[in-house]
């Protein structure tokens, strides 16, 4: 079972990446992972890598799936594979492509946990967080038994700069931009499977697990 793994920040990706690994037990490959490890194990990709970033430069899209190769060809994906993060654009999706040729396989589902821009919105800029001892909480999903008091030590609650709501839309924004494309692309091939990302996390994963197992 090889899968790509999508949706928009707060749409529940970390959430159902960790239970369909833990289900279906094939590694779950994130791009930030796969970097670290190719450096760490000092793999040729790894370290052309390695040189860009120590010059401060972004790594060239050959190189970034030159390591997502490598990381594919190890025995541990020999039953499957979950991606995240990877592919984020167009030609990436179109090299990966390549690279499977390459590797005699094929991606069986794209999956995207979609929810509506207004709900991510609520979501993301939900978060307080406690000044005196850092405590997180939800206004919606975890809220305080008092409105901007902290359950544990009583102290005030705030919202981070980064989680006001016109950061957050940018944010948004341009991930919906930069994702748009490769949806457009997964759906003409007949990959993606849009899950529904705005039920209850358990429900979500019941649907992404059935999906999975070949039942719907
Ligand atoms: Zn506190």
């Amino acid at each position: 079972m090889n899968i790509i793994l999508m949706g928009l920040p707060g749409a529940g990706k970390g959430t159902q990446g960790e239970r369909i690994v833990e289900e279906f037990m094939i590694p779950h490959i994130s791009t930030g992972d796969m970097f670290r490890a190719a450096i760490r194990e000092e793999t040729a990709m790894g370290l052309q890598a390695k040189s860009y970033m120590d010059e401060g430069k972004l790594v060239p899209d050959e190189v970034v799936i030159g390591i997502v190769k490598e990381r594919l060809a190890k025995p541990d994906c020999e039953k499957g594979f979950m991606l995240d993060g990877f592919p984020r654009t167009l030609p990436q999706a179109e090299a990966l492509d390549a690279t499977l040729k390459d590797l005699g396989r094929t991606i069986d589902h794209v999956i995207n946990i979609d929810v509506d821009r207004s709900i991510l919105l609520d979501r993301l800029t939900g978060r307080r967080i406690c000044k005196s001892c850092g405590s997180t909480y939800h206004v919606v999903f975890n809220p305080p038994a008092q409105e901007g008091v902290c359950d544990k030590c009583g102290g005030e609650l705030y919202q981070r700069s980064d989680d006001n709501e016109e950061t957050v839309a940018t944010r948004l924004d341009v991930n919906i931009e930069q994702s748009a494309p490769l949806l457009k692309y997964y759906d003409e091939k007949g990959l993606l499977r849009n899950i529904n990302g705005q039920q209850d996390i358990n429900l979500v994963f019941e649907d992404i697990a059935k999906l999975l197992r070949g039942q719907s």
